[in-house]
């Protein structure tokens, strides 16, 4: 796998909706390349501040799965439990 296949499949490998061969495609990438390494590092740390505070402004598509993810993440703290 080159680093611009890596790059193209990381929205994904980060959503967790690969497949497993492609899936450890990238992680044998990441293992050798430091380059992609400290993309993807970054990429999730961005994907986790952006779920903290919502300020920051991503890409259209990686905005779209990120909401789709935290909706469902909402949705499933308002149907867990509930103390009457
Ligand atoms: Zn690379």
């Amino acid at each position: 796998m080159t680093c611009s296949e890596f790059l193209k499949e990381l929205t994904d490998y980060l959503d967790d909706s690969l497949d497993e061969r492609t899936r450890v495609e990238l992680e044998d990438h990441l293992a050798w390349c430091h380059d992609c390494f400290v993309v993807c590092d970054t990429t999730k740390k961005t994907i986790e501040i952006y779920r903290d505070s919502q300020l920051y402004e991503l890409p259209d598509d990686l905005r779209t799965r990120l909401r789709t993810a935290i909706v469902e993440k909402c949705q499933a703290r308002k149907a867990g439990p509930q103390k009457a």
